[in-house]
């Protein structure tokens, strides 16, 4: 079943990883995917390809997320080129991790800012159109991280339970219009990032997880297609872990 045929969704950050999952499965289930990258663009491209060959409408745009104007831009350019946004995955992050005696200011403020103000900057941009057509879902993409801390990830953490502030604070605002707002908190989901780690820490992190495993962007873009699809129609203001049981 088809669960996103003739939504338009916006992603952040789909030239790899968990974003690049989303997007593909996004697609698979019928959605047109107006997806951004920062500086990867022939990935960018090739997926935006990958994505037109599944039979939806797909396109690629560079945008910094943590840059206000460009996510207004970009905004007016998907309304431009798509019609409407229903749905928004806000993905895009980095991490500078560091113990807090080594952290720099630039590497705080650069986590906060491309992590939790991108959320901020692309919501308030999308917020007009939702709020005429009375929907929409917002889907931001915290971690397990942003729920319980971690050592030498504070800027990180910080970033990542902001997220779920600003995003259960959106649920409740937002609520009477319509305009759902959830949160999905991945645990250790394997990209071509943790590939190249060391496959016997790995492995420990994996004997680690309730599920034995590490997760896979699709576990995550799973939880997203039901997030952004009607199936989720009375849920909003939720943090979704997908990870494993790693926080059970
Ligand atoms: P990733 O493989 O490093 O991919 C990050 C994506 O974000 C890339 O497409 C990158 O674009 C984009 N991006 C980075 N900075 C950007 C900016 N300023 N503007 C626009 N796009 C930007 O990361 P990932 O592992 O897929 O993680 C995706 C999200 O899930 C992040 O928010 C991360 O914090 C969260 N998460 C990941 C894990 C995990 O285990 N992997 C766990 C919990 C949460 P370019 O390629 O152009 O740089």
């Amino acid at each position: 079943m088809k669960l996103l045929e003739n939504k338009n969704v916006i992603i952040t950050g789909a030239s790899r990883g968990i974003g690049r999952g989303i997007a593909l499965v996004f697609a698979q289930h019928g959605a047109n995917v107006a997806f951004t990258y920062n500086s990867s663009a022939q990935p960018a491209e090739e997926l935006a390809k990958e994505l037109t060959a599944l039979g939806v409408k797909a396109k690629a745009y560079q945008s910094d997320a943590s840059d206000f104007a460009q996510a207004e831009q970009f905004v007016a350019d998907v309304l431009n080129d798509f019609g409407t946004i229903d749905a928004v995955v806000n993905n895009a992050g980095i991490t500078k991790d560091n113990l807090l005696m080594r952290m720099s200011e630039d590497d705080f403020n650069k986590v906060i800012q491309v992590n939790l103000n991108s959320v901020f900057n692309l919501t308030k941009a999308v917020l007009r159109p939702l709020l005429k057509q009375k929907s929409g879902s917002i889907i931001n993409i915290s971690s397990v991280v942003g729920v319980k801390g971690n050592a030498g990830q504070a800027n990180y953490a910080a970033s990542k339970a902001g997220a779920i502030g600003f995003s259960k604070s959106t649920a409740l605002e937002l609520g009477s219009r319509n305009i759902r707002c959830n949160v999905i908190a991945p645990g250790f989901i394997e990209t071509e990032m943790t590939a190249k780690l060391d496959e016997k820490t790995v492995d420990g992190w994996r004997q680690a997880i309730p599920l034995k495993r590490g997760g896979q962007p699709e576990d995550v873009a799973n939880a997203c297609v039901f997030l952004a699809s009607d199936m989720s129609a009375y849920i909003t203001g939720q943090v979704i872990n997908v990870d494993g049981g790693m926080l059970t």
